[in-house]
């Protein structure tokens, strides 16, 4: 064979060895929520949903270009969760809601669908980014859940970055806490109209992934619930409530009413019907978000992805913010039903 054909030959060798490589990167998708409620168009100014559609674009579109890269699925699930947790608009970090205090008090959890690896943090008031936290809680210790002052003495030795708890403060929950602590002592107070939008909103942020390699991970971090006292904590931490993911069947994060998500294990149970009873994760987000909870009295949605990349969304209230690309590369952005 002339040399030409050799190098020839050679390449085509080559290329059949690395087909199988190029042919095993499977599809990607993620999906992304900010929160679900009394979401209204009515109630909202254009301005405002404006900025709402603009960070969950660039929350799952910070998520989707880890995965398009061939990052794995917790980094995108970090990725978009970090743009949300750094905004003031979601109730995440900066932004979060207050305690009866007036303290942020934040949550967060990841979980990986490939090794049911997971970390979780509750009750930090220090920690810049609670989600990368719970990302090291899980890589980093032999634990999986970590609280207040513990956790924070562990984000130290993690080089974390952290904050005074003033960094998390906004003025938008100083009203919310002052509204919710005079309707608790029988004061009605007029709420600005630029808050109308806002009424029972549950805003904690969540993303779902899954990357080239087939692993699906899921993250979710809040700040809890307006006016929560006694060190109350919801779902969110809560791996199996809030936050779920087994690539055997489902990613899912939720968000509503902590104290219902925690009593029905909504993540798990979703996860569980998809993987036991053989239904399509749609049927199984429905059966738990529009029967279980709403039989139970408790508001509040999910976002999940299936092994295939199959997005789904379900909520029992009027709104829920969210947004996804799919295996095909489309980009959903929606707030109403
Ligand atoms: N699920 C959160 C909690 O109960 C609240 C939310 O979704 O905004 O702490």
């Amino acid at each position: 064979m002339s040399s030409i054909g050799n190098l020839f030959a050679r390449t085509a060798l080559l290329w059949a060895l690395a087909l199988p490589t190029i042919g095993s990167a499977g599809p990607t998708a993620i999906v992304i929520h900010g929160g679900a409620g009394t979401i209204q168009r009515a109630n909202m100014s254009a301005e405002v949903e404006a900025q709402y559609r603009q960070t969950l674009t660039t929350a799952v579109s910070a998520g989707h270009q880890v995965l398009v890269r061939g990052g794995k699925s917790q980094d995108a699930v970090i990725a978009a969760i970090l743009v949300m947790e750094d905004s003031p608009l979601f109730n995440a970090a900066r932004g979060a809601v207050l305690t009866n205090q007036g303290e942020a008090e934040l949550d967060a959890s990841i979980m990986l669908g490939e090794n049911l690896n997971a970390g979780a943090v509750t009750g930090v008031k220090r920690v810049r980014n609670p989600i990368l936290l719970a990302e090291r809680v899980m890589l980093a210790s032999p634990h999986v859940m970590l609280m207040g002052a513990g956790a924070e003495a562990f984000a130290e030795t993690q080089q974390l970055a952290l904050v005074d708890n003033a960094y998390f403060h906004t003025e938008r929950r100083r009203r919310q806490l002052q509204q919710a602590i005079a309707k608790e002592n029988g004061v009605a107070i007029i709420e600005p109209s630029s808050d109308s939008h806002e009424r029972r909103k549950y805003s904690t942020v969540g993303a779902v992934a899954l990357d080239q390699q087939g692993n699906l991970a899921a993250g979710t971090s809040t700040g809890g619930m307006t006016n929560k006292r006694f060190g109350r904590i919801g779902d969110s931490p809560i791996i199996g409530a809030g936050t779920y993911a087994d690539n055997r069947a489902c990613g899912i994060s939720a968000t509503g009413h902590g104290e219902y998500f925690i009593r029905a294990a909504v993540a798990y149970d979703i996860c569980a019907r998809v993987r036991y009873q053989g239904v399509t994760l749609e049927a199984a987000a429905n059966a738990v978000v529009h029967g279980t909870l709403l039989d139970m009295g408790g508001d509040g949605g999910v976002i999940g992805l299936d092994p295939n990349g199959e997005v789904v969304y379900a909520f029992n209230t009027t709104g829920m913010y969210r947004a996804s690309i799919d295996t095909s590369g489309k980009l959903d952005v929606g707030i109403f039903r």
